[in-house]
């Protein structure tokens, strides 16, 4: 099987009248499917249970989008043995044939992507391009996954001994859980789970709660497209529970999961648990959060880094792994850069996304309302309050931009993440300090630095200890295939999703030699 040359997909340029147009009819459209059950998938067949648990549009919270089955333990036993049984069929399926099948998923995801995009809206409270921009992603991360597989199934770089035929090939491990956030709920449940199901294993997908109906359309494709029963099961509801028993499960392979570092922390010490009956020790990947500094120096473009540090900061709320939530700005720079962070910041409109004027809509729900109300109540301590520092207007979980200037480096604002629309903006006596500043936390997921001085750079890109380093442009916005994507320290395992080595974590070498 011989592919073209992987390509990003393009966004859709929401500028011309036609595609907004195109957009508002994929918003109506989804606005009259949403609220309707949904069962767990478990070897192929619909589960009903019980419980329900329900997914909201936080801008709407009376809205709901979704009602999911609540997934219990004895499902998460059911879907362990379905994947088991899937295996053996599913392993030996030639790789082109699994490739195919992401990549004709892959092409239904082109052609659904404005509704796609508009379930995002309702579901996660994405801006239009947001969420437009998630789905090119899921569509390159399939494309590249595909590509990957066929790679790894024909490298062949090792040294021959003679009188002996020798062969070192990747063989998938077995049943694996995927557990994914809610912040790209498309992207990531579709990049962990596509990576390992294209490498020829069986998964289980755990989405987040409030993310759960954007998973399930995600999952509803894939069998539309006749994928064997068991190779993919889908288990909504509650974290602590299905999550946590998958995590435990001793026949569970590995583990996938992208979340908060709290969580990911605990499921790290669980999965090495080894129970009675299990005969491997569990493979984990942990891609967690961060606390993602843009260095600014005085022969920086102040105009480009304070467009770099809103987009940064204010994008999707504030919450992304990879959001800018500290300013490092050196003394000799910092007023003018803040000021015209303040004045870009303060133009931004804060609502209902549906609207396409919104570029700051909800946060996810209301506990993290009320966990970044709190951050803002110690950030008025703990810096100047410049702007925001209140919740929206209405019922919705919205959270003004708000920025804190004078911050102190070890100030809880600027070590913790809040993962919502709040910038704290630290000043350094030079570009040395700034970057000194920028790695004095625990995360080390991305960061950038805006200066004109090439030297500097060269020692920004030596000394910047993040997994994803950008010069001269925003923190965010990795596009896979290009920016292989994951930290370092407490932000993850740096598995480096989108990147060439990827699909490595789901699979095991076997090298086999023939006396001839
Ligand atoms: P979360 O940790 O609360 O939840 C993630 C998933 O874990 C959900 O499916 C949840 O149901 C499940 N879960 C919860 N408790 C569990 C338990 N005890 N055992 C097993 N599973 C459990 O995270 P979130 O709020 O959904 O996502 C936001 C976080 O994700 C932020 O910290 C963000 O930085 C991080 N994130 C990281 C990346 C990255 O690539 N590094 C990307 C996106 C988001």
């Amino acid at each position: 099987m011989s592919l073209a040359p992987f390509r990003n997909e393009p966004t859709v340029d929401f500028s011309a009248a036609a595609n907004r147009t195109v957009f508002a009819d994929a918003l109506a459209g989804v606005r009259a499917r949403l609220g309707r059950d949904y069962p767990l998938v478990i070897g192929g067949k619909r589960v009903e249970t019980p419980e329900l648990v329900q997914s909201y549009n936080p801008a709407h919270p009376e809205q709901v989008i979704g009602r999911h089955a609540a997934g219990r333990t004895e499902d998460v036993e059911r879907a362990v043995v379905s994947g088991w049984e899937a295996f053996p069929g599913w392993s030996r399926t030639p790789v082109g044939e699994r490739a195919a099948l992401l990549l004709r998923a892959a092409e239904v995801v082109r052609r659904r992507r404005a509704e796609l995009a508009a379930l995002m809206v309702y579901e996660v409270g994405k801006a239009w391009d947001e969420a437009d921009g998630e789905v090119s992603e899921v569509v390159d991360l399939m494309e590249w996954y595909a590509r990957q597989a066929l790679e790894l199934s024909s490298r062949d770089t090792m040294a021959h001994w003679p009188g002996e035929i020798t062969e070192f090939r990747y063989l998938p491990l077995g049943v694996g859980a995927v557990i994914s956030p809610w912040n790209f709920p498309l992207a990531l449940a579709t990049g962990m789970m596509t990576a390992a199901v294209v490498a020829g294993n069986c998964v289980i997908l755990k989405p987040a709660e409030t993310s759960s109906t954007t998973a399930a359309w995600l999952v509803e494709i894939f069998f539309e497209l006749g994928l064997p029963p068991g190779v993919i099961n889908l288990l909504t509801g509650r974290g602590a529970v299905i999550g946590e028993a998958l995590v435990d499960h001793p026949q569970i392979r590995f583990v996938a999961f992208t979340g908060s570092r709290e969580v990911g922390v605990r499921i790290y010490e669980r999965a090495s648990k080894v129970h009675p009956s299990q005969v491997w020790l569990k493979r984990v990947q942990l891609e967690m959060g961060g606390k993602n500094a843009v260095v600014v120096d005085e022969t920086a473009d102040p105009e480009l880094a304070a467009q770099a540090i809103t987009a940064s900061a204010f994008g999707f709320q504030g919450q992304k792994c990879s959001a800018g939530s500290r300013a490092v700005l050196v003394d000799s720079a910092y007023d003018e850069v803040l000021g015209r962070v303040l004045d870009l910041a303060a133009r931004l409109r804060v609502g209902d996304p549906i609207d396409p004027e919104v570029t700051v809509g909800p946060v996810i729900d209301g506990a993290a309302e009320e966990k970044i109300l709190d951050y803002l109540q110690l950030g008025k301590g703990e810096g100047e309050l410049l702007l925001g520092g209140s919740r929206g207007p209405g019922d919705g979980h919205l959270i003004e931009p708000t920025i804190f200037g004078g911050v102190a480096p070890d100030a809880r604002i600027a070590q913790e993440e809040i993962f919502g629309p709040v910038l704290s903006v630290i000043r350094a006596r030079d570009f040395e300090h700034g970057l000194e500043i920028a790695n004095g936390t625990d995360y080390g997921l991305s960061g950038s630095y805006f200066s004109r001085d090439p030297g500097r750079i060269a020692v920004a890109k030596e000394r910047f200890h993040v997994g994803n380093l950008y010069l001269n442009r925003r923190s965010t916005g990795a596009y896979m295939g290009v920016h292989p994507f994951g930290g370092f320290n407490m932000s993850g395992t740096d598995t480096k999703a989108g990147g060439p080595d990827y699909l490595l974590f789901f699979v095991q070498g076997q090298s086999v030699a023939e006396r001839l």
